[in-house]
């Protein structure tokens, strides 16, 4: 709720000043505005539509999402050879789209679409084909009624920083409406107040292609060439941001495939341990040597058409080495420019939010919030023990794959990062905050509308006697 009342508060803080924002209209809300983002993903589409009220678009937690909709079909970057087919699946969400937002606003209402790694992979294989798709979306948008603001493939850096921004936002960490028993006003026109007391959290996200990590660390001038300086309302935050591009769950999940095949005997039947016992699945070599993830790992004959019978033995210990092989410590030592040394620098500080692919695979488990780590080890040999027609009550592209992606956030967030049986908990698997999703989409519609202003309309108040 927004306070209203004449700025004259008194406040009791420690030390010895507060500042205050103050909102530039009281007007009410009556006037929405929307905002439409497309998340062009690895694995598929999502388009969000943001709302809020118009007089008070500068105000933390005021916009909010009010529709979702999952684009059928995989991710843009798989149109890369007809790109025209894109239209149809986006057709679907746009026209439900549409239905939510007033027939007399549409023309006003920005359309944003941001491309991430599936994107940034085949511009580096394919630049001409990833410019088509782009211009094949360009192409479609001039035929809605909104306004269509461009298709940017985003950097892994700003998607890192998008994703901080949003899960702080919609958690309230950059402004916070005045508490009682820390400023008090009578009458006028108070709104926010900066939260001394609240930190930022560093923000987990797990996508198809790549995954980030983002936070706030102790010694930013220590790693100036990751940290962005971000100012918003008038504080500037350095956050330490890092991409690591083929360790997205689905572009891991093809190296693991590439390398239990280089491993076999055979390259017609192959047993994956990841999957979960008795499931069989026949997969083109194609699906997973296609990528510039996996390109390297590509063997001497390579048929795309070619199909593997890869057969599921659900042996989480055998898993567990498999999925170590993907990080290869050894291989980076003494290296610098590799993604995992064996010491992620900065050291994690403070707490976490994990969404996308990380909330996922908890959920699978039966985990999420805070749990321990013996939790999440004992949840994921539980999980991974178990046979296909236990688990295939689940959707079977995800179902079959829980196992891997379990094993895969240990390694990446024990080893990789170095979070360890202490410091776990401080990690939250969370996929929303009220009913808006935690993605980067949001702080990207909030940076390039300029609705976090980088200054505030800033009071200082003395404290009270
Ligand atoms: P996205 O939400 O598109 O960023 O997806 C991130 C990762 O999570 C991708 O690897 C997807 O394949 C995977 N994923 C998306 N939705 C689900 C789901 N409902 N269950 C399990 N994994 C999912």
């Amino acid at each position: 709720p927004v306070l209203r009342g004449k700025l004259s508060g008194g406040l009791n803080h420690s030390k010895g000043e507060l500042s205050f924002f103050v909102s530039s209209s009281n007007a009410f809300f009556l006037n929405p505005q929307y905002g439409i983002v497309l998340d062009a993903g690895s694995s598929r589409t999502t388009v969000y539509v943001y709302e809020w009220p118009a007089e008070k678009e500068n105000n933390t937690g005021v916009v909010s999402q009010t529709f979702k909709c999952n684009v059928k079909g995989p991710g843009i970057s798989s149109y890369e050879s007809s790109p025209g087919a894109l239209a149809k699946p986006l057709d679907d969400c746009l026209n439900k789209v549409k239905e939510r937002i007033p027939v007399h606003l549409h023309k006003n209402t920005s359309v944003y679409l941001g491309a991430t790694a599936g994107m940034r992979l085949l511009r580096l294989q394919n630049e001409s084909a990833a410019n088509e798709v782009l211009a094949s979306i360009q192409n479609y948008f001039r035929a809605q009624p909104f306004e269509f603001r461009g298709a940017q493939i985003i950097t892994g850096p700003e998607e890192g920083v998008y994703g901080w921004i949003t899960a702080n936002y919609l958690m309230g960490n950059f402004l916070e409406v005045c508490g009682k028993n820390y400023c008090s006003f009578s009458g006028g026109n108070v709104t926010w107040v900066h939260p001394y007391r609240k930190e930022t959290m560093g923000a987990l996200d797990l996508g198809g292609a790549s995954t980030q990590i983002s936070f706030i660390p102790e010694d930013p001038e220590e790693h100036f060439n990751s940290t962005l300086q971000v100012k918003l309302y008038g504080y500037n935050y350095n956050v330490y941001t890092h991409s690591y591009q083929c360790y997205g769950r689905d572009e891991a999940e093809k190296r693991l495939l590439a390398l239990l095949l280089q491993k076999s005997n055979t390259s017609a039947n192959v047993d994956n341990p990841c999957y979960p016992q008795n499931y069989n699945t026949a997969l083109t070599m194609k699906y997973f040597f296609g990528s510039l993830c996996t390109q390297s790992l590509r063997p001497a004959n390579y048929h795309p058409n070619q199909l593997v019978n890869f057969h599921g033995t659900g042996k989480p210990g055998l898993c567990q080495e498999m999925v170590s092989l993907l990080f290869n410590f050894t291989a980076c030592r003494g290296r610098e420019d590799c993604p995992f040394n064996g010491m992620h620098r900065p050291k994690a500080k403070g707490n976490f939010v994990a969404f996308s692919g990380f909330y996922y695979t908890m959920n699978a488990l039966n985990l999420s919030g805070h749990f321990s780590l013996d939790d999440f080890n004992s949840s994921m040999w539980f999980f991974c023990s178990q046979s296909w027609a236990q688990v295939s009550g689940l959707v079977e592209i995800y179902a079959r794959s829980y196992c891997f992606s379990a094993n895969f956030i240990y390694y990446l967030l024990v080893h990789g990062y170095n979070f360890n049986a202490e410091t776990w908990p401080q990690i939250h698997f969370q996929k929303e905050v009220g009913n808006s999703s935690i993605a980067w989409s949001l702080g990207y519609m909030l940076s390039l509308t300029n609705m976090i202003p980088a200054e505030g309309k800033l009071i200082q108040l003395p404290l009270k006697p």
